[in-house]
This record gives structure tokens, C-alpha cells and sequence, in this order.
């Protein structure tokens, strides 16, 4: 077979890699380029293949830059099955929407600017009805369970431990085993399983976001949300922590629930305020399949994603009623980046009120709002007004959903067994990638960190 890397290749954002056999073509992955506006437009609006002559994609998880090209690819003439487990197809069929929504509303406002200035209209990557047609084509398969979507193909995915619902994928042709990782997760995460080691593969397709970087133990970020908790109570302050939708949510929630279980919580409301996050958190209470043994104990007994000083916020009207309150209290809210979302309402309440708190919960981007407010910018802009940051700013690193350059080392270790030939990095910056490549280095094994429209055989 000739795998072709195409998207996530020396970045990590826009994963999409052409696999083909017997001049049958399908794909890995069909995921959204991130980055400054006219070069993602550039990069996501055009494949180096006729997505007609795609028989079918395996998709990895539900996170947008895996999955938020499909639609686009659906538009451009794929109509074949795109197979992944069933939380995954739930979650991907909430954000496709959801970013097909932003994006008809986003291009709204900008032809409105560009009518005005005499300029002809632009037209989404993809609208809403795109979307639709796309969920229709997601077809749910059991982990562990081989399928044949390809004549002479054989696929099987196993759980990646990332979010809800992630793969890692292993396709099979005439005997030669390739494993695509996907994104990775880390061991000992809550409310998923960690990441299955598979054996006995040839070649292996791995992710390098955190190739050159060591993750703070979860253990210490439990500790540390109580110490910040703690602090707050004592200052009656209001702590927004800015999060994503899927899965950090839900890990916070889990968190807060055991503070709460422990008595640290008694006057302190906890509210997520992300329509978004509230169904996704709904989608993971419908796949107790995906979860791990002490997830699964406290779903049969209750909801572990509820607690009774937790309140999931219906509407704005709500919402707004928050900025009213006087702390203790928590916000849970969407954006984890800060870039849009309610959680920006909420930053502009109280950035200005050195009591108050800001919690970011992951990787803040280059030119975020998220990044500005770390970095410890003494004003930040929010929708053209300036605001003077006196807030307390802290960052819990600890809480990402991908293995770090050990974990991916020991991955690489454990899956091999003499049989393994080569390992393909891609998601990753180049740094890295290079780094971890050091390290594959060190245990006497070969690797690549293949450019985009690199094409090999195995
Ligand atoms: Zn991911
Ligand atoms: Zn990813």
C-alpha cells in the first residue's frame, strides 16, 4: 500500500493522510487546518485528489482538526461511509455543526463589511446543510472488531485514551500491519481507559505534539485546583476557567465533583455556562462503554458528571444573571483559547477585579486572547474594547489529553517487538518531532518526519 501524508505533516493541526491499494484510495482522518485566515482558506479548500475517488475515511476522534474537513470533502463529491466509533460519531456530529454554525455567521458579518466596501461576497469552507449531509455518512464500528471497508483491506481500532470515543487504528494489507495513532492520550487519565498498546506492527504512523515536552502529574493538578480553590474562597473570588468542550469540561466536572465530595466545595456554586459542552457532556453519559473501571462504578450508582452544587446554565439569560453574582464561585465556560464563546462575556465581568481568578486549562495558541492573558499582557482587547487585566492568572498544564515525549517513547517501546520497521511522525511541530525523533533514535530504531505530499510504499 501507498500511504501519502498530506495534513499534520511537520504541524499539528488539519490531519489527513491518503492511503492507497489496488488503486483503491480512502482516507485517515479529514481535519481542519487552524492557523491565520487566507493560508487555512488556501489549505483547506483544496485536496490533492478528486474527493470523488475516495471509497471511504476512518476517523480517528471527533476533534475538529481531524474531522472539521469532511464537510468540505462531502461537498467537493465524497459520498462513501466514514467509519468511527459510535461516541466519536456523536461528538463529530455536534461540532460539525457547531462549526458550520460559526462559520455561516462569521462569513455573514465579513460580507456585510465586504458589500459595504464594494467587494464581491466570499462563501463559507462549508454551510450547515454540508454538515448534515456529512453526519449522515458517519457509521459507528466497535473497537477491537475487524472490518473490511476496502476490498483486501482489514481495519481495526483500538482506543487511542485521548476523549470519548478515540482511536488508534491498525489496517492490515497482504500481512503488513500499519498503526495510525491518531492523537494519544496519557495513562491514568479519568473517565476514559488509557491507550491500548497493539502489537506486532511494521510500520507506525505516530503523533508528536509533546514530543520534546514532560506533562506535570494529574495527581499535582487535583491538588492544585484545590489550593487555588481554597485561595478563592478566602478572597470571595470569581474563578472562570476558560475550557474546551470535549473533555476538559467533563475532566474538570469530575474533578470539582471530588473536591466537592471531600466538603472543599460546600459554599462555592459551580457553573458551566458552554451549550456546547452541556450536549457533549450529555453525549458522554450515553457511551458508558468508553469509560474506565472507576468511571463506570460511579455511573452505576449516579451521574459522574453532576454533583449538587453544579449547575449546567441553559441560556444567555442565564448566563448574563452571572455577572450579577458575588463569588465564591466557579465558571466552567467555552472558549478554552478565549477566542469567542460565553467565557469571553465573562472575562470582560471580571478581568478588571484583582479578587478574581482566571484558570486556563490547556495550550493557549500564538495571538489567543488565552495567550495574551498568560503571558501577563497589563490590558487585553475583548470585541474592540480594552480592559486593564488585574485578575490572577493561573495555568494547569497538567490536564492535557496527549502524551508527552515519554509517554510517546515507552508507546513506541511497548508496541514494539523486533517487527516494527519504521515510525512515521507527523502532528507535531518540527521541534518536536525532532525530538522525539532523538529519542526513537536511542533505542536503535529508524524514523522520518515526513513532509506534506510525501508518498511511501509498505
Ligand atoms: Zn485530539
Ligand atoms: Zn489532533
Amino acid at each position: 500500500m501507498d500511504v501519502t501524508f498530506i495534513g499534520a505533516a511537520r504541524t499539528v493541526t488539519g490531519s489527513l493522510h491518503l492511503i492507497e491499494h489496488n488503486k483503491q484510495k480512502f482516507l485517515l482522518d479529514c481535519g481542519m487546518f487552524q492557523g491565520h485566515r487566507e493560508e487555512a482558506e488556501r489549505i483547506n479548500s483544496t485536496f490533492p485528489f478528486k474527493p470523488k475517488e475516495i471509497k471511504t475515511v476512518i476517523l480517528s476522534h471527533a476533534h475538529i482538526d481531524h474531522s472539521g474537513n469532511l464537510p468540505n470533502l462531502v461537498k467537493r463529491g465524497f459520498s462513501g461511509p466514514i467509519f468511527c466509533t459510535s461516541a466519536t460519531k456523536d461528538i463529530t456530529s455536534l461540532l460539525l455543526l457547531d462549526s458550520a454554525k460559526i462559520q455561516e455567521y462569521d462569513f455573514e458579518y465579513l460580507n456585510k463589511k465586504r458589500t459595504e466596501k464594494g467587494m464581491p461576497p466570499k462563501q463559507p469552507l462549508y454551510t450547515i446543510a454540508d454538515a448534515e449531509k456529512t453526519i449522515e455518512q458517519l457509521q459507528a464500528v466497535d473497537y477491537n472488531t475487524s472490518f473490511e471497508p476496502v476490498t483486501g483491506v482489514h481495519i481495526t481500532l483500538h482506543d487511542a485514551g485521548h476523549i470519548l470515543g478515540s482511536s488508534v487504528t491498525v489496517i492490515e494489507v497482504d500481512g503488513k500491519r500499519l498503526l495510525f495513532s491518531g492523537d494519544l492520550g496519557r495513562k491514568g487519565m479519568p473517565i476514559i481507559r488509557d491507550p491500548v498498546v497493539v502489537k506486532d506492527i511494521d510500520y507506525m504512523i505516530l503523533e508528536s505534539t509533546y514530543g520534546a515536552r514532560q506533562h506535570h502529574s494529574f495527581e499535582n493538578m487535583q491538588k492544585e485546583l484545590k489550593e487555588i480553590i481554597e485561595a478563592a474562597k478566602k478572597k470571595s473570588s470569581k474563578m472562570i476557567i476558560p475550557a474546551f468542550a470535549v473533555e476538559r469540561t467533563q475532566l474538570l466536572v469530575t474533578m470539582l465533583k471530588n473536591l466537592f465530595d471531600e466538603g472543599c466545595l460546600k459554599s462555592v456554586p459551580v457553573y458551566v455556562d458552554s451549550p456546547l459542552a452541556s450536549n457533549v457532556t450529555d453525549v458522554f453519559r450515553r457511551h458508558p462503554e468508553c469509560f474506565d473501571a472507576e468511571t463506570i462504578k460511579i455511573f452505576n450508582e449516579g451521574d459522574p458528571f453532576n454533583f449538587p452544587n453544579l449547575h449546567y446554565v441553559a441560556d444567555t439569560d442565564e448566563s448574563k444573571s452571572l455577572n450579577d453574582k458575588a463569588g465564591p464561585l466557579i465558571i466552567i465556560s467555552a472558549s478554552g483559547m478565549c477566542e469567542g464563546g460565553r467565557v469571553t462575556h465573562h472575562l470582560i465581568h471580571s478581568i478588571g477585579d484583582a479578587r478574581n481568578m482566571i484558570v486556563l486549562t490547556g495550550f493557549q495558541a500564538h495571538a489567543t486572547l488565552g495567550r495574551k492573558i498568560l503571558e501577563g499582557a497589563p490590558k487585553v482587547t475583548i470585541f474592540n474594547d480594552d480592559f486593564e487585566m488585574r485578575a490572577k492568572t493561573y495555568l494547569m498544564a497538567g490536564l492535557s489529553a496527549h502524551a508527552d515525549g515519554n509517554d510517546l517513547l515507552e508507546y513506541v517501546k511497548a508496541t514494539r517487538n523486533g517487527q516494527l520497521k519504521k515510525v512515521y511522525l507527523v502532528h507535531g511541530e518540527i521541534e518536536e518531532s525532532q525530538a522525539l525523533q532523538e529519542q526513537i533514535k536511542t533505542i536503535g530504531l529508524d524514523s522520518d518526519i515526513p513532509q506534506t505530499l510525501t508518498t511511501i510504499t509498505i
